[in-house]
């Protein structure tokens, strides 16, 4: 994922925050792919999608080239546009509230837990107008939101909920999955989520209305009345999933619940074995995470020497991040909306570091990082 150029630290390598699982299945499926009739518009799309659909016990997924197509799809789906507000947390990746603005959406960011790093379902009611559509809430480092509480608002205040799932395929609530949960449920399969088609994402939805809608929008807005004669109805956008991604997202799926599961145990050495000095993220009893970030914070007296951190932890050859900057601090974002004060969303990113966790991390380099981190913070 990251550039090895500057890397010396440990035994020559970089130890990146995330990465993909790439097995000899998959480059086998991907082959075999590439040989057949169709490379897109196939068969394999709609099997991905099936196989996705049916993972989450939704009754439809709809494929996109990337998790921000599939979100300006659910956006457009819902019927935000020119001069609605729609409602996102102040923590997440810059792509939820983006597509929203691409329709002309105007986004409203509420602070988060500071434990979780989700959205503070308590901070919404009172951020909800006339002009609200739809509440956006983001599965932060895949744990699910509180969701019952965000849908029992949706329905008082006759809004739709688009569940930004990019990182918890894979995840629970209550025993169930996202997917089903809200009225419709984005993912991405950017290579350090869950599975990967390279580039690539879905919406889940239980809506056929949604469903065909945004079915439409990744072709053009084009439908078929027979085989020779379409017809544009709206202006959609070239949004498709090609079979060879299709491919690779089918043979990544096969292997999801072990993929959890391995990310799951490095989660729990975090958890026993970091200082006592970081805050390790919460979870809470109800729900599982898909656990796509291990992300914890330094004490609050440390918070000054961050950045001296994240260097130090570089030159040891360990490349974590930051997730995320507020996206209203974003230039863009304090050019063209207003700042909310978002006091949790402050503190987290002034103190929070995502280490390494992916399928493939091994044991011993995952107590590597352990050691470093935990003896850097103490001293
Ligand atoms: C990855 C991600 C996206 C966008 O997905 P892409 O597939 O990279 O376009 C959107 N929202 C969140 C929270 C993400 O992590």
């Amino acid at each position: 994922m990251v550039g090895g150029e500057s890397a010396k630290g440990y035994a020559g390598k970089l130890i990146s925050y995330g990465r993909q699982s790439i097995g000899d299945d998959d480059i086998q499926a991907v082959c075999d792919a590439l040989k057949s009739d169709f490379l897109t518009q196939g068969p394999l799309v709609q099997e991905f999608e099936q196989k996705l659909a049916d993972y989450c016990g939704a009754r439809f997924a709809v494929a996109f080239s990337n998790g921000t197509a599939a979100l300006h799809g659910a956006y457009f789906a819902a019927g935000l546009s020119e001069g609605d507000e729609f409602i996102c947390p102040a923590n997440t990746f810059a792509a939820t509230s983006n597509a929203g603005v691409y329709l002309g959406g105007k986004p409203v960011f509420i602070d988060i837990e500071l434990e979780t790093g989700n959205i503070d379902a308590s901070k919404i009611e009172e951020k909800i107008t006339s002009k609200t559509k739809v509440i956006t809430p983001v599965d932060f480092a895949g744990q699910p939101v509180d969701l019952d509480e965000i849908k029992s608002l949706a329905k008082a205040h006759n809004l739709l909920v688009i569940e930004d799932a990019c990182h918890a395929l894979g995840a629970t609530y209550k025993g169930e999955k996202p997917g089903t949960l809200a009225d419709m449920t984005v993912f991405s399969f950017h290579p350090i989520k869950s599975i990967t088609t390279c580039e690539g994402g879905a919406v889940l939805t239980d809506n056929e209305e949604f469903a065909q809608k945004m079915q439409q929008f990744r072709t053009h807005g084009i439908t078929k009345t027979d085989q020779w004669t379409s017809q544009m109805q709206f202006l959609g956008f070239n949004y498709r999933l090609s079979e060879l991604h299709s491919a690779l997202g089918i043979s990544q799926l096969k292997k999801i619940d072990n993929f959890i599961q391995k990310r799951k145990k490095i989660a729990e050495k975090y958890n026993n074995e970091l200082s006592t000095k970081l805050s390790l993220p919460l979870q809470k009893p109800d729900r599982t995470s898909a656990w796509h970030l291990y992300s914890v914070k330094v004490p609050k007296e440390k918070a000054p020497q961050k950045k001296q951190i994240l260097q130090a932890l570089m030159d040891k050859g360990i490349a974590a991040q930051v997730h995320y900057i507020p996206v209203y601090h974003h230039p863009f974002y304090e050019k063209n909306f207003p700042t909310p004060a978002c006091e949790n969303a402050e503190e987290h990113y002034s103190r929070v570091i995502t280490l390494p966790i992916y399928t493939d991390l091994t044991e011993e380099d995952q107590s590597y990082v352990i050691e470093t981190i935990n003896s850097l913070i103490s001293s």
